[in-house]
């Protein structure tokens, strides 16, 4: 399937590079006028550098992720050589934002961002729970490496949220749901609430998502106090698994 999406882009004028650098092309490389983002090809099969990722801000990254999933949905994903980002980015890694996903299998976030190798962490849990695993991996990811973002992204149809309605008792899986049962209250809803409204399904993930929020402040003070001192952003988002589309949320 990777390669058929690779081979399916065959437009020059497509910046390879275009997720997480198309705001670098205005700082760090300054073109003059007339200058071709063509002339970055040489460059343009590696993996974000450290000067690249600090020159961005929380905005620019999400800005940078907008356009990725904008080329996810279009059909237009940027061309990748993987093993040229895998070589670029042995010797370290400069990624721009933290992801905290659902394990369903048609959400994974380097794809629906068009993102490469070394541009993105991820982290994922069904349900995209807070969990204290991830909050330390967050921290590592923001506070250690550098990282200017912290994405709590949900999906549409998401089973875990679906399990969670109906009270399903499984093994490990009932403690997990345990942690997105707060979301049930706390979604405004009118209608049929039951795991078989696709709607109500929905308002429920998008509130999971919204408390995962309000959860990684109150629990993380060091991705709190990094939000308050400007260094990061602290957002949602929800992934539709029908059309592509992300909309970002809080
Ligand atoms: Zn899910």
């Amino acid at each position: 399937m990777k390669t058929m999406s690779r081979k399916s882009v065959h437009n020059p004028a497509v910046d390879r590079r275009s997720f997480l650098r198309t705001a670098l092309g205005a700082c760090a490389f300054c073109p003059p006028l007339g200058f071709s983002l063509v002339q970055l090809a040489p460059s343009m099969s590696e993996s974000l550098t450290k000067e690249q990722r600090d020159s961005m801000t929380p905005s620019q990254v999400i800005d940078e992720l907008k356009k990725g999933n904008e080329r996810f949905r279009t059909g237009k994903m940027a061309p990748r050589d993987y093993l040229a980002e895998k070589r670029s980015s042995a010797a370290g890694q400069y990624p721009a934002a933290v992801v905290l996903g659902c394990v369903d299998s048609r959400v994974p976030a380097e794809i629906v961002f068009d993102a490469g190798i070394g541009d993105i962490f991820t982290g994922r849990v069904a349900g995209n729970v807070i969990n204290d695993d991830m909050l330390g991996s967050m921290e590592f990811g923001c506070a250690v490496s550098g990282a200017k973002l912290v994405l709590v992204l949900g999906h549409t149809a998401c089973g875990a949220i679906k399990g969670t309605i109906d009270d399903v008792v499984l093994g490990n899986l009932t403690g997990l749901l345990a942690r997105i049962k707060p979301a049930i209250p706390g979604a405004k809803f009118d209608g049929e609430k039951s795991s078989k409204n696709a709607s109500y399904v929905d308002a429920v993930a998008r509130t999971n998502v919204v408390l995962g929020l309000a959860e990684i402040r109150r629990r993380s003070p060091v991705l709190e106090d990094l939000e308050k001192k400007g260094s990061i952003k602290i957002i949602g988002a929800m992934y539709d698994v029908a059309t592509g589309a992300v909309e970002f949320v809080g």
